[in-house]
Parts: structure tokens; sequence; C-alpha cells
């Protein structure tokens, strides 16, 4: 993995930034998810795998990669994730190849998984993996959200609530917590936190060979 997330720049080399966007459902991460590979040529997502039903509107392979509970087991065990967990009673993995893959050839890559998969990411990558979390401006607009939405029912929906609060109580698990008010103005701050992380000095790597050079010229 390590040597993998080195990508090259036409000045420097840097190590490439795994982005993990965390929230509960209904906080608004999917839009700034979009809006993030829309303005960033650099970034690609990484697709999951997950055993639950597809969604209206859905399509396999670009939202996820809809599998059956014996494909993803068989996955599991031949070690095709870089990390999975069991949320709302379904199975996530992230396909550990294509991350590789996206990596080595110079992307960034972005991560919609929740707290368990980022707990793992970093386990694995440590400080190659940025962590976001967004929450919502509150509980009570959360669930007006997650209401307008109208995909779910009442049952999925209060199961949702209690998951979001869940989710929340490991906030403390991120580098970053931002609040979604304006969805512009989220954005905009999850793009400013990337572009900061991706000029990190632990990141660039080439920048030892540019300081050697300065014994060139440098002079007591
Ligand atoms: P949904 O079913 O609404 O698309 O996603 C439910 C939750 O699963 C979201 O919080 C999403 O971030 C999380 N999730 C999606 N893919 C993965 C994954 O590959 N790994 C983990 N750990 N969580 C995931």
């Amino acid at each position: 993995m390590a040597d993998s997330t080195l990508i090259e720049t036409p000045d420097f080399k840097r190590r490439g930034v795994l982005f993990v966007l965390s929230s509960p459902s209904g906080a608004g991460k999917s839009t700034i998810a979009r809006k993030l590979l829309a303005a960033e040529p650099d970034m690609s997502m990484s697709v999951s795998a997950t055993t639950r039903p597809m969604r209206p509107g859905e399509v396999d392979g670009k939202d996820y990669h809809f599998v059956d509970l014996p494909e993803f087991r068989r996955m599991t065990a031949d070690q095709e994730f870089l990390e999975w967990a069991h949320v709302f009673g379904q199975r996530y993995g992230t396909p550990r190849a294509p991350v590789e893959a996206m990596l080595k050839s110079g992307q960034d890559v972005l991560f919609d998984i929740d707290w368990q998969g980022a707990q793992q990411l970093h386990q694995i990558a440590g400080g190659d993996v940025v962590r976001v979390f967004i929450l919502p401006p509150s509980m009570e607009e959360l669930e007006r959200r997650l209401r307008g939405r109208a995909t779910d029912s009442d049952e999925v929906i209060d199961g949702r609530m209690a998951r979001a609060a869940g989710e929340i109580a490991h906030w403390d698990g991120y580098d970053y917590v931002l609040c979604n008010v304006d969805a512009d103005d989220c954005f905009s701050r999850v793009q400013t936190i990337l572009h900061a992380e991706r000029m990190k000095r632990s990141r660039q790597t080439g920048l030892i060979g540019f300081i050697r050079k300065l014994g060139r010229y440098h002079q007591e």
C-alpha cells in the first residue's frame, strides 16, 4: 500500500491522499462528493461493494457493486477488501485493487464510507488517510431531509435517525469535522482541506531531492 501511494506531479513526487468523507445519511455528503469529483480532475471515487438492494436510480458499478452475500463472503475470504463493515444490517466493503490502481495512476482517492471504514483505513494507511466528518445543521433538520427524500419507509428512517446518532458519536475519530449548513460553503471548505492536505510536508517525498540541491547554494 505504502509505495503505491506515491504520485508524480510535474514538480515533485507526492504521496496520494486517501480522502474519507463520512456523515450520517442525509447530511449532504453525496452532493459534496459529487462536486468534489467534478472540480478535482486528480481525484477518483472508490466504488464500494455492498449486499444491500439497489435503490431506484442507482447504477451497478457506479454507485456500488451490488453483490450477494456469498459473493461478498468470497471477496472477504480472498482478501479483496481494504476494509469492510456491517452497516444497517448489510455488508459494505472497499475493493482494494481499484484503489491501488488509482493511486498508482496519480489520482487521489475519495471514499464515502462510515466510521468503521475510516478507522480501518487509518490503521492500514496511517497519515495517507484524511478523515472528514460532515455534520447536519441539527438533528431536526436531518430528520426533515430524510423524510423529504421519501425513498425509505418510516421504519427505515427511524432506524437511520438512531444510526445517525450512533455515527455522530464517532466524530472524534476524524481529522476534520464540518457542519453542512450551506452546501456550497461546506463544499468549498472540504475542497480547502484537500488542497491543504496535498501540500503537507510529509506528502512531498520529492522535496527531499530538491532540498539536497540547496546544499550547493547554501553557505553558513
Ligand atoms: P447507503 O446504503 O445509504 O448508500 O450507505 C450506508 C452507509 O454505508 C453510509 O454511511 C456509507 O458511508 C457507508 N458505506 C458505504 N460504502 C462503504 C464501505 O465500503 N465501507 C464502509 N465501512 N462503509 C461504507
